[in-house]
């Protein structure tokens, strides 16, 4: 079985997984980093690597790591095409660094390294229950990362920095995001955004003084994404009201998403997005039959991410195997020949 190792890198934790070709997950590994500098970070993600290809090998997968073919990695940054990463609110120090050549130098194979949205995209296009050409994703958590796969390839511009779909405007002069922008997507969805609605509105808004939010502890400074989430789902009408603005607000996006990109599936993942995905995608689906116009939303399929958690370490993986099938050593997929 030909194989590739898919690594995904999160803000604390690294997922890693062996995926063979057809992008079935034969072994997986989870662990916790609390990396501060890219050594350490390197170390981390070939120790989980390492845990997944044991794994993998008790179930009868590759019995030896020199079976594996490629090592793809996700990181949450903005990635150019050659590796070099200009960006990255979670993980700073990996700007400037050599991450792909390192990677290489530790596992001593071909490596990629993009962002794990895109990844995660990729690996739903190709993997998810309903292969497609064309997808456009959206995974909430901590920020919002996109990807987005048109005519069969991931969209990665010029450098490789496209597909920063979390930083779509959607309400011009809304709430500040990392980025320095005020009302980007990111701000208004995210988990931690969704919690600082919630918290404001406890003590600003007219409905806010009867929620049963003021019963958590600590509230109102104490107030969790998770908190709004079940308290919308036992009837709190107004973190319902709360969690219907969010859908309304990742509705706007999608229904922008849809009139440029007219996709056959537009895919929520993400731990928060996965999560909440009953308490958003009713308004979502609701603002994109309004507003997005019928000829870009015809066929077009809403829902979550099929391959879940795992989007993000099978994309990585296929895309490592494109990358090693096009020849190149590390990073050069997609890449088109200079002056032609
Ligand atoms: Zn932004």
């Amino acid at each position: 079985v030909r194989a590739a190792i898919g690594i995904d890198v999160g803000g604390t934790k690294i997922a890693a997984a062996v995926v063979d070709e057809a992008g079935a997950v034969l072994g997986e590994a989870q662990r916790e980093t609390t990396a501060k500098d890219t050594h350490t970070l390197v170390t981390d993600m070939r120790a989980c690597a390492r845990d997944a290809w044991a794994r993998a090998a008790e179930r009868g997968g590759p019995a030896s790591l020199d079976d594996i073919a490629a090592v793809g990695a996700g990181i949450p940054a903005q990635v150019e095409l050659d590796g070099t990463i200009p960006h990255c609110t979670n993980l700073p120090y990996l700007v400037g660094s050599d991450v792909v050549g390192r990677l290489a130098d530790v596992f001593g194979m071909p490596v990629a390294v993009e962002n794990d949205a895109n990844l995660a995209a990729l690996g739903e296009a190709i993997a998810g229950d309903e292969p497609t050409d064309s997808l456009v994703m959206l995974a909430l958590g901590t920020g919002v990362g996109g990807g987005v796969v048109i005519d069969g390839k991931m969209l990665r511009g010029p450098h490789g920095s496209a597909g920063e779909i979390g930083h779509m405007v959607v309400l011009a002069g809304g709430p500040e995001c990392p980025c320095g922008q005020r009302g980007c997507i990111e701000a208004l969805v995210a988990a931690p955004y969704v919690a600082g609605r919630a918290r404001e509105g406890l003590c600003s808004s007219p409905d806010g003084g009867e929620s049963s939010l003021w019963q958590v502890d600590g509230a109102p400074d104490e107030v969790s994404p998770e908190d709004v989430e079940a308290a919308a789902r036992a009837g709190d009408a107004f973190a319902a009201r709360i969690m219907a603005e969010t859908g309304g607000y990742l509705g706007a996006a999608l229904s922008s998403l849809a009139n440029i990109f007219a996709p056959r599936r537009m895919v929520i993942g993400g731990g928060f997005g996965m999560a909440a995905a009953d308490l958003l995608l009713p308004a979502a689906r609701q603002a994109v039959e309004r507003d997005a116009l019928a000829g870009s939303r015809r066929g077009l399929r809403i829902d979550t991410a099929s391959l879940g958690q795992h989007a993000g370490v099978v994309g990585a993986a296929l895309f490592a195997l494109a990358a090693r099938d096009e020849g190149s050593q590390t990073n050069e997929a997609g890449r088109p020949t200079e002056g032609t």
